[in-house]
């Protein structure tokens, strides 16, 4: 059933002290259910991940769908959530604390090469990257260097620079090195990091023989750091900040529309890939065999608690 390939989990992450409010959310982690205090709703998850679960045990969880894509079938892992909630904190991490992404690209290289071994010549891999942000719908390639070019979305995946990587370090950095693109304003808007989405692939390709015959197999990793889901008010902003508004509200709207088609397949149903830049992007790796996970990022202060809401509504209605 396709519905067991789409999992929604929820990580808290530890209250902040920037105002001493409290939390607006209980947790049952038996249950996997979020309770919003201010309205007792209560949000059933796939999973739930307390303030002080480890960066370990949430890769312990996307760990079977790294395992799949190494096995040939695509994967993606979202991060949702407001600004500040941890997303990038559960995809990256920090150099003392890894996140998913280089645990994944660890484990996928040490898998690789054992088989590799165990195989001697008769299994090749190789392993390459991506990395694309969108920001107003438009696509740019974070691995082209210092100048930040928009690629129409039809050139994506002819144009977008895609480096071959020979070890999990290798990987990393150039990884590291688009993200820090990601920061620099082609833009001139400042924070163009919380307001665009960043697009992390893995491609994987292997090649082995078997009965004397040469068998090929391609799978992707997507990581995708998504923009800041906090609603921004369309009043009092200039217009830059209106249109960047609604566009990043557009895709968060059309990525949970397009997960929901998914999962809830009807007949004829033609899904609303084409509806967003993030989805076509992924087009290839949503639905089907593909294994999709969505972390939601919570930020539990109590004046989060609109954001929380939202976030959560997102959670289920995606699951
Ligand atoms: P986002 O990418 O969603 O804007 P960040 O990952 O940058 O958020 O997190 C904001 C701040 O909160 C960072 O300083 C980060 O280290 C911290 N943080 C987020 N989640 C956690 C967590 N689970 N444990 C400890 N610190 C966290
Ligand atoms: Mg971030």
């Amino acid at each position: 059933m396709a519905q067991e390939n789409v999992n929604v989990v929820a990580r808290i992450r530890p209250l902040s002290n920037e105002s001493n409010d409290g939390t607006c959310i209980e947790t049952d982690p038996i249950s996997s259910t979020i309770t919003l205090t201010t309205n007792q709703k209560q949000f059933n998850m796939d999973k739930v991940f307390e303030q002080n679960a480890t960066q370990e045990e949430i890769f312990g969880y996307v760990q079977p769908l790294i395992a799949t894509v190494i096995n040939g079938i695509h994967g993606t892992i979202f991060a949702y959530g407001q600004t500040g909630s941890g997303k990038t904190h559960t995809m990256i991490g920090s150099d003392e604390n890894h996140g998913i992404i280089p645990r994944a690209i660890e484990m996928i290289f040490i898998a690789l090469n054992e088989e590799s071994e165990k195989r001697n010549d008769n299994f090749k891999f190789k392993i390459s990257c991506t990395a694309l942000q969108i920001y107003c719908e438009k696509t740019y390639d974070l691995l082209n260097g210092n100048e930040k070019i928009e690629i129409p979305i039809s050139d994506i995946f002819k144009n977008a620079k895609e480096v071959e990587v020979k070890s999990s370090d290798e990987c990393m950095e150039i990884l590291k090195c688009g993200l820090e693109q990601r920061k620099v304003s082609g833009t001139s808007m400042n924070e163009t990091s919380s307001r665009s989405h960043a697009i992390l692939t893995l491609t994987l390709k292997t090649e082995y023989f078997k009965e004397n015959k040469k068998h090929e197999r391609i799978s992707r990793l997507n990581m995708v750091d998504l923009a800041g889901s906090e609603s921004r008010k369309h009043t009092n902003n200039n217009k830059t900040q209106n249109f960047e508004a609604s566009n990043i509200n557009k895709s968060l709207l059309t990525l949970g529309k397009v997960i929901r088609e998914i999962i809830n397949p009807t007949q004829n149903q033609v899904i609303s890939y084409r509806s967003s830049k993030l989805t076509m992007i992924l087009r290839d790796s949503l639905g089907g065999n593909s294994k999709t996970t969505v972390i939601v990022n919570i930020h539990s202060n109590s004046k989060h608690a609109t954001e929380t809401s939202s976030t959560l509504d997102f959670a289920v209605n995606v699951k």
